[in-house]
This record gives C-alpha cells, sequence and structure tokens, in this order.
C-alpha cells in the first residue's frame, strides 16, 4: 500500500537544483530520479564538531537508491549519528556534497535547512508528545497543511502501521512498540522522500524488537519508502537491510547486500562488526593458512591475495568449524572449556594452548565431554578468509 496522496512514486521524477540554483532560490528544472542519481547521495562529505580536531566523518560516500533500505552499521563513536544529522540537516557540511531526492542541499557553502528536505526522522526515544493523542502527535508533522487535509491523512498512516483504531488514545497509555509505530505513521504522513532511522528499536526488549524490525520492513516494503537506519546492532541490521553499509572509523568501509558483506568482509574490521568470530594468528602457506589451532583450508578473495609465508589474521566463525576428539598423535589440539545447548546445536567453547577461545557448533546429538582434547577443522566445505596481520 503506498500512501494515497504520494504524488511522485519514488523513481519519477522530483525537483532538482545546481548549487546556484539553490544559493540564488532560483526555481529548478525536474530531472529523473535514477539508480545512478539515487534518493540520497553523499560524496566525499566532511563533517566536524565546533572545538574538534578530527572530523566526526569524513570522505564519507553512500548512494542509496530508491526504494531502498540501507542500514548503516557501526561501533559506538564511529559518526553514525552524525552521518545521519548531516542528511536530515542538523549539521552542517564542512566538505563534500549532500544530494536528497535529487535536490543539491548540502555542502560548505549550501544548507538547506531541515524541514525543507522533506526527510521523515524515527528517533530512539520515540519524540512524541506524551501530553497529546494519538491523531494530534500525528498531525503535528503536517502543520503546513489546511486541517481538513491534516485530518484525511490519519487514518491511512495508522492503518499502515497497524494502529487503526488508536487515534484518541494517548502516548503514555501506549507500549514502547507502539509508540514507535505512531513515531513511524507520524514519519511517513508527510509523505517524505526518505525515511531515516536512528536505533529506533533500541529500546525495547529483545522479543519486540524482533517482531518491530519485521514489522517495519513489511511497512517500508509496502509504502515504497525510501530508508536509512543507522544501527550498532549487527541482527538488526542483516535482518532488515537490502545493504549494508559498515563504518570504520569517520568513513564507510564496505558496503554490500547483508550475504555479500557476510561472507566476503574486505578486513578484520568488518569481519568483526558483521558477525560473531575470532581472529587467529597464522602463517598463510599457498592454499592454506597454519595456525595454532590447526590447518585450515583458505577461501582466497580479491581482497586477500596474500604472499605466500605471510602472516595474516585467520577468520574463524562457529558455523564453519568442527571438533573431533583428538587421537594420540595429533599435534595441535585444544580443550572444551564449555558447552551451551541450543536445541538441534551445542555452542562449544574450545580454549587454545596459548589461551585463546574459539567457538564452535556441532550437531547435539554427537555430543563431547567438558575437559576433552579435540582437534578443530574447518566445516566440511568450508574454507576460511585471512587477513593481512
Ligand atoms: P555514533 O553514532 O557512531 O556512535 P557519533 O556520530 O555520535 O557516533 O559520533 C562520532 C564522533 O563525533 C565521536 O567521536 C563523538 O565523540 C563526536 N561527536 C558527536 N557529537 C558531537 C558534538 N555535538 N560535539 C563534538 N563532538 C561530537
Amino acid at each position: 500500500m503506498r500512501v494515497p496522496w504520494r504524488r511522485k512514486p519514488a523513481g519519477l521524477s522530483v525537483p532538482t537544483a545546481s548549487a546556484t540554483e539553490v544559493e540564488s532560490g532560483t526555481s529548478s528544472t525536474p530531472t529523473p530520479l535514477s539508480e545512478e542519481t539515487g534518493v540520497i547521495h553523499l560524496q566525499g562529505v566532511e563533517c566536524r564538531y565546533l572545538g574538534s580536531d578530527t572530523p566526526a566523518i569524513s570522505d564519507f560516500n553512500l548512494l542509496v537508491r530508491p526504494g531502498e533500505f540501507v542500514s548503516i552499521l557501526g561501533r559506538s563513536g564511529a559518526g553514525k549519528t552524525t552521518a545521519l544529522r548531516v542528511i536530515a540537516g542538523f549539521e552542517q557540511v564542512s566538505d563534500g556534497y549532500i544530494r536528497i531526492g535529487g535536490k543539491l542541499v548540502g555542502t560548505s557553502f549550501v544548507h538547506v535547512p531541515p524541514d525543507q528536505r522533506r526527510i521523515g526522522l524515527v528517533f530512539q526515544d520515540y519524540a512524541l508528545f506524551p501530553h497529546l493523542t494519538v491523531a494530534k502527535n500525528i498531525e503535528f508533522g503536517l502543520k503546513d497543511l489546511p486541517a481538513d487535509e491534516r485530518r484525511v491523512r490519519i487514518a491511512p498512516v495508522l492503518k499502515m502501521v497497524g494502529m487503526s483504531g488508536y487515534e484518541s488514545r494517548y502516548v503514555h497509555e501506549l507500549s514502547g512498540g507502539q509508540q514507535q509505530r505512531v513515531a513511524i505513521a507520524r514519519a511517513l504522513a508527510p509523505d517524505p522522500v526518505a525515511l531515516l532511522l536512528d536505533e529506533p528499536f533500541s529500546n525495547l526488549d529483545r522479543q519486540l524488537r524482533a517482531a518491530l524490525r519485521r514489522d517495519i520492513k513489511k511497512i517500508v516494503h509496502e509504502t515504497g519508502a525510501t530508508t536509512l537506519l543507522v544501527t550498532h546492532d549487527r541482527e538488526e541490521a542483516l535482518a532488515t537491510s537490502d545493504r549494508i553499509a559498515v563504518m570504520g572509523d569517520n568513513c564507510i568501509e564496505q558496503i554490500g547486500t547483508p550475504e555479500d558483506v557476510y561472507q566476503n568482509p574486505i578486513s578484520a574490521a568488518v569481519a568483526r562488526l558483521i558477525g560473531p568470530c575470532e581472529l587467529i594468528p597464522g602463517v598463510y602457506r599457498g592454499e592454506v593458512v597454519v595456525t595454532e589451532a590447526g590447518v585450515f583450508p583458505v577461501r582466497v578473495t580479491t581482497e586477500n591475495s596474500i604472499l605466500d609465508g605471510r602472516q595474516v589474521l585467520a577468520l574463524m566463525r562457529a558455523s564453519e568449524l568442527e571438533i573431533e576428539l583428538a587421537g594420540e598423535d595429533d599435534q595441535r589440539t585444544a580443550m572444551v572449556e564449555a558447552r551451551e545447548f541450543e536445541g538441534e546445536f551445542s555452542e562449544y567453547s574450545i580454549r587454545l594452548d596459548s589461551g585463546t577461545l574459539l567457538r564452535v557448533r556441532r550437531r547435539a546429538a554427537n555430543g563431547i565431554e567438558l575437559g576433552s582434547r579435540v582437534t578443530v577443522c574447518a566445516r566440511d566445505g568450508s574454507k576460511v578468509i585471512v587477513f593481512p596481520a
């Protein structure tokens, strides 16, 4: 379902303006909004906070295409919120440029204010007015419209987020999950060019988070809204996104589909962010890596074409490893320190003699006793990725 008052579905023409047009306030001619121009486009963007020596984001490049759901994933302090704030117009750009809906909205000399960017925002703390009803909260974002048109928009957006019939409820009478649905309805009501979600689930408990993120994905898909989500939660990013942009310090290190980034992380830092893993030292020997835990076949990617004999870090993931009881002649062995039963599988914690802990998933039916000595190998068909140490 698309919002009934939408004039221009994503992918069609929207007004655009060159830097001089924005500066001089002259009218702009519509140009097609395409895969190439994107809905949100940041190129070489830098943002510095006053009094700070280093930029919070720098050389930040991102293109979000019409109707896409993109997540920015990064550790705390990486610059995720800053990226969202420059897109929304709350912070000024010191270098590079930002286009939204094909229109130039931010450079070091152009700054279109937030209320003229047609962006819908949803924050983790909902930012709803507790003393207003649900309907009044939604109307608040539509102040520029005549009263009768405002009222017409309320019921459809509440229906979209599964909150029909809640118009007269006060915000404080709603659960956290319901409040977040209303916040999304409020953001969608003005028919924004794009939705920006800043850690929208982080105040909710685990079960509710999973349910709400499934719902949001559905809502966003049905409305065709182009969406950018900021999160430090990889599960959230992996579960919701068409593409994930993984941030290092200040800029995007890798962007791709969840499957691609998970299977082909370009650096140890990206691998750590995108999934639970250990990185253990080893030596690259042709098609294998020799480590303390054993000798593993290596999957060579374009990013890790590494010279023979080079010191590397080998990426160890629980689902890609296997353990067997060690025989007397086995050289590289480890001890089973803990086992967590997870239904069909158990997750084993394996202590290497150096003290490093690896995790290995194994069918629960084939249990191995705690304290046993085991050998570790790659699960059938699995190969490990290595990064330069
Ligand atoms: P994230 O959202 O990934 O946790 P932020 O964008 O909030 O990261 O912060 C990026 C960097 O900018 C951090 O080093 C942070 O300390 C700094 N920073 C954030 N907000 C401000 C501010 N208002 N003034 C000065 N520095 C800030």
